[in-house]
């Protein structure tokens, strides 16, 4: 993954000769009398140099067929089911979900004609009574925000075969460093590439990668919907891209560390993370993914109040959402990424209002477990 995150797509010798690929800001290029609609060379058709260049690097990440990027996470995912789905389709989803993606689902599907129903990924065994003649899809996360909850994804992956439903998996937490769908067979793999795949929290971005067919249906999706990435943004990205392997293995190793140690703590009542040995997830997380990730999420003895303090009393991290940078991040998800879901839907999932997640980032794993367990000691 190293090498991989390095060379991967990329063009050899680049023009001119640069190692580096260049920012073509050029909105139009020249074509030949006669090209298509979607073949005319501009930036929202998603095919100028610089984003071919980058929809490569992409696909070489996540071993597909081809790659394409969005103007943000969230437009991978609405652009993906607006070009796969029709009105009167039905979608099968994790309960559990990034809020933008839970609140898409909930708010806005049935404007489109779709309906949709919240399975539990943990218990294969209830998925097939709520699969109907019109269900087109199943939609899961690799590791779930907050909880970190990863499903059976090998089962989701063999259910929809064996039901001939289009697979589309949310790998953003666990980055292409952990774990790569499209190996395991699911259809379509996204990213909001604004967290690992960027790494550096200055700018926005999604992408999704799957077989060239399919791709290539989202990419005309995307063409009519205008969710298109920038240049720019295009070129810190592939800039980010570089370096995932390594940043995200330090952060796989220091989220356990973390992890660990919290749980040995006395004012803490719970840890989520995939790599701790009592999580309810964790054997199955130990034989599908080649590190448990960055993240993690703590619930504190003294609720919402003990909560607060210990965010102020932390020195290091910012008190932030997103996730996903070289800095480590703590948020409240309650009253952050998941405070569009109405209170009783979070406290069915266990969303706890006292719930912290953290994005842990770069720094040293020792300097991070000697404040987080100073203001723990404080809160
Ligand atoms: N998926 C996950 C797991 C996320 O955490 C986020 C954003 O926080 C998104 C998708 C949406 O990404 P973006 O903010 O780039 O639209």
């Amino acid at each position: 993954m190293e090498t991989l995150a390095v060379h991967g797509g990329e063009r050899r010798p680049g023009p001119e000769g640069s190692l580096v690929f260049p920012i073509y800001q050029g909105t139009v290029f020249s074509v030949a009398p006669g090209t298509s609609y979607h073949d005319l060379r501009y930036i929202r058709l998603n095919n100028t140099p610089s984003q071919v260049y980058l929809h490569d690097k992409l696909a070489a990440l996540e071993g597909a067929e081809a790659g394409l990027a969005t103007a943000s996470g969230m437009a991978a995912v609405t652009t993906a089911l607006m070009a796969l789905l029709s009105p009167g389709d039905h979608v099968l989803a994790q309960d559990c979900l990034y809020g933008g993606t839970h609140d898409f689902l909930t708010q806005d599907a049935s404007r489109h004609g779709w309906s949709v129903t919240f399975v539990d990924a943990a218990r294969p065994d209830s998925w097939v009574a709520t699969k109907r003649p019109e269900t087109k899809l199943f939609l899961v996360e690799t590791i779930s925000n907050p909880l970190m909850r990863v499903p059976r994804l090998d089962e989701v992956a063999a259910f929809a075969r064996r039901e001939g439903l289009v697979t589309l998996i949310d790998n953003t937490f666990a980055s292409p460093v952990n774990f790569n769908p499209l190996a395991l067979g699911y259809d379509l793999v996204f990213h909001s590439a604004t967290k690992y795949l960027n790494g550096h929290s200055d700018l926005v971005a999604g992408c999704l990668m799957g077989r060239r067919e399919l791709i290539d249906r989202i990419r005309k999706a995307l063409n009519h919907y205008g969710g298109s990435l920038d240049p720019h943004a295009g070129f810190l990205l592939a800039r980010g891209l570089k370096t995932l392997a390594l940043r995200v293995k330090a952060q796989n190793a220091s989220a356990l560390a973390l992890a660990r140690a919290l749980s040995s703590h006395p004012k803490v009542a719970a840890v989520n993370h995939p790599g701790l040995e009592d999580h309810p997830d964790h054997a199955h997380a130990r034989r599908l993914l080649r590190g448990f990730g960055g993240m993690l999420s703590l619930r504190i003895r003294g609720g919402e109040t003990a909560a607060l303090r210990f965010m102020e009393a932390l020195t290091i991290p910012y008190v932030a959402p997103s996730l996903g940078g070289v800095e480590t991040l703590v948020t409240r998800p309650a009253a952050t990424s998941h405070a569009g879901m109405s209170p009783e839907d979070r406290a069915r999932v266990g969303i706890t209002d006292d719930l912290i997640r953290v994005s842990v980032g770069i720094e040293h794993a020792d300097d991070l477990v000697a404040d987080f367990t100073s203001a723990l000691d404080r809160a």
